[in-house]
């Protein structure tokens, strides 16, 4: 029998020199501010069980842990459709590249890199939901309200260039259908919103029994579950999916406020959060402390 509350402990104690390693994104004001040496962890089992340490309380900016999400209600919404406008194979290259943009003629390498990402907001934009995105986090958590940090949107949206340039790359390919400015806004949003590891473990626990939230409700089929974990493996952790795999071995999404969702299909949800990042804009700490989870449970897709 695993005593996860002890083994987050343990992770918890072990990962402290790592905490002031890494380096907070900067190229959002305000997530420069954040203190890197905050550290949570929560576990979610199917059975509804609950396990945490640190911070797990604690709300931050979730960035582009939001993009699993996106990418479900998408799947939801055209089916095989989606890949027609982008693709499902790993990036390589940074998450944010206009180069391979360009080189992949305006499809997308995968809907985790920003490129992707916007094509997948354009897509359930066309449901003409104001906050698509935010909307269908919020059913993922059985309706619950989803806050997001309007400060972190707005700064964002003053100074994101570069998802200006891609989404207008886009457009001059076609593959947007929306005005880039409003495809933007709505990424901009959805990226600020702030939950907790607890939260985080709740919210994507569709992830982990086959498509139900954990009020038992149905938010995914069964089937595309099966393939959003798929490119969760491949393409979740920007440039860094095959130590992912390696190194933790379960499906995972990170985002630059230091946040990491995994899931193990048919057992649990895992979300980490420390702030400070390593060379690729994964949590240096969370990618750590979900390695010595893997390790101590011996929990696994492989
Ligand atoms: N909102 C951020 C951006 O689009 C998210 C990046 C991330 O977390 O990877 O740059």
């Amino acid at each position: 029998m695993v005593d996860y509350a002890d083994i987050l402990e343990s992770i918890r104690q072990e990962v402290q020199p790592l905490l002031t390693q890494g380096k907070v994104a900067d190229y959002i004001p305000p997530l420069a501010e954040v203190d890197p040496s905050q550290f949570a962890m929560a576990v979610r089992l199917v059975d509804g069980s609950e396990y945490s340490a640190g911070a797990a309380d604690h709300a931050f900016s979730i960035q582009s842990v939001s993009k699993v999400f996106r990418l479900a209600q998408a799947m939801d919404i055209h089916g095989d459709d989606l890949w027609k406008r982008v693709g499902r194979e790993a990036s390589g290259t940074a998450f944010n590249s206009l180069l391979q943009l360009e080189a992949d003629n305006g499809k997308p390498r995968n809907p985790m890199i920003s490129s992707g990402a916007l094509v997948v907001m354009d897509a359930i934009l066309e449901r003409g939901l104001a906050d698509p995105g935010i909307v269908f986090i919020a059913r993922c958590l059985d309706d619950e309200a989803v806050p997001f940090d309007a400060g972190v949107a707005d700064a964002e949206l003053a100074t994101t260039h570069r998802n200006r340039a891609l989404a207008h790359l886009l457009k001059a390919y076609g593959n947007l259908n929306n005005d880039p400015e409003a495809v933007i806004a709505a990424h901009t949003r959805e990226s600020a919103v702030t939950l907790s590891c607890v939260e985080l473990c709740r919210a994507a626990t569709f992830l982990a029994t086959r498509g139900e939230t954990a009020g038992g409700q149905r938010v995914l089929a069964t089937r595309q579950v099966k393939r959003l974990n798929a490119v969760m493996l491949t393409c979740g952790v920007y440039d860094e999916a095959g130590d992912y795999a390696y190194r933790v071995g379960l499906p995972a999404k990170s985002g630059v406020g230091g946040g990491v969702i995994a899931v193990m299909p048919g057992l649990l949800t895992v979300a980490v959060w420390s702030p400070g990042l390593n060379p690729r804009g994964n949590s240096l700490a969370g990618t750590k402390a979900l390695e010595l989870f893997t390790t101590m449970t011996g929990v696994s897709v492989f």
